[in-house]
Parts: structure tokens; sequence; C-alpha cells
């Protein structure tokens, strides 16, 4: 985890421009800067109590993360996903990490994006943010990744989805279980992805 850079380090190093005081409508105290983390790269490398997976309701695998997740973790993943049920949009689950570096799964169910209900689509969204938080929590997890959900196949505007994924993890972060927490790491793939963090972080987590 040491090469993850915290927020207020990427600050320091100037690959974020802090927000200035002035624009700001969230202040944050200093110690959440030191919690909140951006990584470029696949998720599947990342050594951490759990990686959380863009899965769809069957929990058995897709494209994308899923796919890539499944095969890092090998065939117990799958095995271990088929006694769960399936899980309802906007939930979680979680499972062992198998073959990969991270010690749990928590498979949660993204939006497919539906322009008709965006308010719909943006409740079920950040549900799956605060679900998979919930569930590190109860389960005594301290460092959580997250992939960009619902921004791959299920077509969610990025920045639309990042503005969700920052806002809710800022907010659970702030809340009472969120204390239980050491780390939140958004993990981006693509530089659309990387760029629509790189501009909403500051204003969600300011500099003090
Ligand atoms: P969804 O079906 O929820 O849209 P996808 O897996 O298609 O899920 O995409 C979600 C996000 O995960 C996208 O931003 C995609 O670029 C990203 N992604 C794909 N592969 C990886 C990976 N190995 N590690 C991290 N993120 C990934």
């Amino acid at each position: 985890l040491t090469e993850i850079k915290t927020l207020r380090a990427l600050y320091i190093a100037g690959e974020i421009k802090p927000a200035l005081a002035a624009n700001i409508k969230y202040k944050t105290s200093g110690n959440l800067l030191d919690r909140v983390s951006l990584y470029q790269g696949t998720i599947t490398e990342l050594e951490v109590d759990a990686i959380v997976n863009a899965a769809n309701r069957s929990l058995l695998g897709g494209g994308g993360v899923d796919g890539a997740i499944h095969r890092a973790a090998g065939r117990q993943l799958l095995a271990e996903c088929r006694k769960l049920g399936g899980c309802p949009t906007g939930d979680a689950k979680i499972t062992n990490g198998y073959n990969l570096p991270a010690k749990h799964v928590i498979h949660t169910v993204g939006p497919v994006y539906d322009e008709e209900q965006v308010d719909k689509s943006a409740k079920l969204l950040a549900s799956c943010y605060r679900r998979s938080l919930e569930l590190a929590v109860q389960n005594s997890l301290k460092h959580v990744a997250f992939p960009s959900i619902s921004t791959g196949l299920y077509g969610y505007p990025v920045k639309d989805a990042t503005d969700i994924a920052i806002n809710e993890v800022r907010q659970f972060l702030d809340s009472e279980s969120g204390t239980k927490l050491d780390r939140v790491i958004f993990v981006v793939w693509g530089d659309e992805d990387k760029l629509a963090y790189e501009r909403l972080l500051p204003i969600y987590f300011p500099l003090d």
C-alpha cells in the first residue's frame, strides 16, 4: 500500500491542485486527506483489505473489471459467488479474495444508466458506495479500493458518476462508522476517469 499516495501527498507533489478555500463549500478536517487516495492501474494488483467489484446481479462474473477480478482471483471465487444467490442493484456482498493480493472482494451491483430516470440511477449508484463501505466496517476492514462503478459497460456518464462516488465516500468518512476506516482508494483505469477524479477530489476534500 505504501506506493499509493494519499490525497495530501498528491497535493504536495502537485499532481492534484488543491481547491482554494474561498471556492469550496465543504470543509474537511486535515486528517481526511490522509485517508483518501487516487490510483491509476488495475485494481487486481492492490494489496488491501478489500477491493470492490463492479459486478452484475448474478454475481457470476462478466466483462470489464468483474472479468479481471475473477481471472486474477481464480475459480474458487466463482464457487463462493455461486452460493450467494445473486445481489440486488445498489446492494453489496462480500467474499474472500483467494489468489488476489486483496483479502476480500466486496461485490456491488451498479445501475445500468437510465437517462429517463437519472435520480433513480444516482440513488442506486450512491447506495453501492455506501453499502460497500458499511460491509467493510461490519467486517472490520480498514482499507477499501473502489473502481469507477457503472462507468464502463453500464454507461454512467463519467463526470456524474465520479461526483456521486466522491460525495458518498466523503459523507461516509465524516460519519461515525467512517472513523473505523483507515483508507479509501479510488482506482481509475482510463485517463477520462482520472481527470474527473483530479477535478472533483479537491472540491470534496479541500485543504483546510
Ligand atoms: P460496469 O458494468 O459497472 O460499468 P465495467 O467493469 O464495465 O463496470 O467498468 C467500470 C470501470 O472499471 C470502468 O471505468 C472501467 O474502465 C474500469 N476498469 C476496467 N478494468 C479495470 C481494472 N482491471 N481495474 C480497475 N478498473 C477497471
